[in-house]
């Protein structure tokens, strides 16, 4: 989908307005013939209730109405309709819960397949083999519909003492949605991201095949499903990697005066490996200026870690310090509470112009400091943040995941909340945060592809870089007449 068929409801187009623009029910029929649908078991719906609720996306800032939306019952399903979408041109997209910010699971005209119908999750035996993140043997896995949340794996894979090595901050997140990006979670430093602890994908492609991939098995497809922004197939269902899980962690908030201070103690805390989890945040103080934020978290079974020892000559005003003990799952799903407080505010159904971005770590302070400089508490939102921490990017491993090109890197990224949906205001946000990703990518700085900012194909081309040339021929392999996932603007229409 080029941008300009796409709406911009920031550009003074209305959702109410989008919504009642008349499009036909289904693909054109002949006089008197029933409309067109692809031949499933699944349902299609051309109905505009059910169209208008997937032409937007969480961002709620750009809509593209589908002729359709398909809710399959099987991958099969999926297969046959990517095929049926494919001999006529339509456009296709796969739809998980739809938190995506720039209208990345859109598909103007097209078709929507909502994925959230296909979550069944099934155990699996012990995996003996030494692939995987931090090459364990004896690791255990579990099979996943790719539109179970991370939130449901999490309940099956506790069942049995078990856990994702990488958790999303936010677990209503979907398997197949998160694969198709990354997924970064507090974990990340040491395990890397989600994509890099997936065992095989099955993987639906346009001309109706239904393959399983591998590092050893149409490996091909496998590194392209895996952040390839849903480019070259539809993930239906992933076989992930489970380790074992702590009962509980305990958190520490430490708060510092200023960004150089923060800087230089989560570099010190991610060298010497003092916590499990770590991540850190510049928030806006309510008062023009901004409070920096170290967050770390132990994992542990029986007595809980020192709570001086993790935190020993680190430089934080320790009269602010908080620490908390909660369970593993409790811990998990703390993103929850968040959440209804924005919800209770309305903040949640805003647009959310965010930004996330990587940057090396050698520039990161002087760079953060630089464009924090220029942000108001108003540009954040009294909910917003700005995350801030070091991860060690070596952990990354999936080909098509960008980082920049050192051993460590920070996490940067502009979770902007909107207390209003003035249109004009978040125009002006989504120009900044272009602004912005161009300043960061100068500094040898990437984008993390969940961002509310306008993309060329040329952009796309030079964010993979030497990656490229794999995602290029991987998408002229499976989707050579460019109809999938349109909302990224991979590649020209
Ligand atoms: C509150 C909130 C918190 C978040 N926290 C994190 C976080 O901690 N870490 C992180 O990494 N991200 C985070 N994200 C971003 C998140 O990863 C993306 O929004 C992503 O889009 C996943 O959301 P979803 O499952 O609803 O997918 P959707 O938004 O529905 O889809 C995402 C993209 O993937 C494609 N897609 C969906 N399913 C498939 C599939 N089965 N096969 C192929 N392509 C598919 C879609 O077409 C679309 O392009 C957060 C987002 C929100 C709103």
């Amino acid at each position: 989908m080029s941008p300009d068929r796409r709406t911009l409801l920031c550009a003074g187009l209305g959702a109410t307005a989008a919504l009642a623009s008349p499009i036909g029910p289904l693909t054109t029929p002949a006089r008197g013939a029933a409309p067109e649908r692809p031949p499933i078991n699944g349902d299609v719906s051309g109905d505009a209730d059910a169209r208008a609720a997937v032409s937007a996306d969480f961002g709620r800032i750009v809509r593209a109405q589908p002729q359709m939306v398909v809710r399959p019952k099987s991958s099969a399903d999926i297969a046959k309709v990517m095929q049926w979408a494919a001999s006529r041109k339509l456009k296709v997209a796969a739809r998980g819960h739809g938190h995506s910010i720039y209208g990345r699971p859109l598909a103007e005209d097209g078709v929507v397949i909502d994925m959230t119908s296909i979550d069944a999750i099934a155990d699996s035996g012990p995996d003996m083999t030494t692939v995987g993140a931090t090459g364990q043997t004896g690791r255990t896995r579990i099979v996943a519909g790719a539109g179970a949340t991370w939130s449901d794996i999490l309940d099956a894979a506790l069942a049995r003492g078990l856990t994702p090595p990488v958790l999303t901050n936010y677990l209503g997140l979907t398997v197949g949605g998160t694969i198709a990006i990354g997924g970064i979670g507090a974990s990340s430093s040491r395990y890397g991201l989600q994509t890099d602890n997936v065992l095989e994908l099955q993987v639906a492609t346009c001309d109706g095949r239904e393959l399983t991939c591998s590092p050893t098995r149409n490996a091909d497809l496998f590194d392209a499903a895996r952040a390839g922004l849903g480019q070259c197939g539809i993930i239906t269902r992933a076989t992930l990697y489970l380790v074992r899980a702590p009962e509980r962690v305990r958190r520490w908030q430490l708060y510092y005066p200023d960004l150089a201070s923060l800087t230089s103690d989560q570099q010190r805390v991610l060298s010497e490996g003092r916590f499990d989890q770590l991540q850190g945040a510049v928030l806006p103080d309510g008062n023009g200026g901004w409070r920096y934020q170290l967050d770390g978290a132990i994992f542990y079974d029986g007595d809980p870690p020192d709570q001086n020892a993790a935190v020993v000559g680190l430089s934080d005003i320790r009269s602010a310090a908080q620490i908390v003990d909660l369970s593993y799952r409790e811990d998990a799903h703390a993103f929850a509470k968040i959440e209804a407080l924005r919800r209770s505010r309305g903040h949640w159904s805003n647009p959310q112009p965010w930004l996330f971005t990587f940057l090396p770590t050698s520039s990161a302070e002087q760079v953060a400091q630089e464009i924090i400089g220029k942000l108001t508490g108003d540009d954040i939102g009294p909910f917003g943040r700005i995350t801030f921490y070091p991860l060690r990017s070596e952990a990354f491993r999936s080909p098509l995941v960008r980082m920049p090109e050192e051993t460590t890197a920070f996490v940067f990224n502009v979770v902007r909340i909107p207390a209003s949906d003035d249109a004009s205001r978040i125009e002006r946000m989504i120009a900044d945060n272009r602004a912005i990703y161009e300043r960061i990518r100068d500094a040898g700085g990437v984008l993390y592809p969940v961002s509310a900012l306008p993309m060329s194909p040329d952009d796309w081309q030079r964010h993979f870089g030497p990656a490229w040339p794999r995602l290029r021929d991987a998408k002229r392999r499976y989707d050579p007449n460019n109809l999938l996932t349109p909302g990224y603007n991979v590649i020209q229409a």
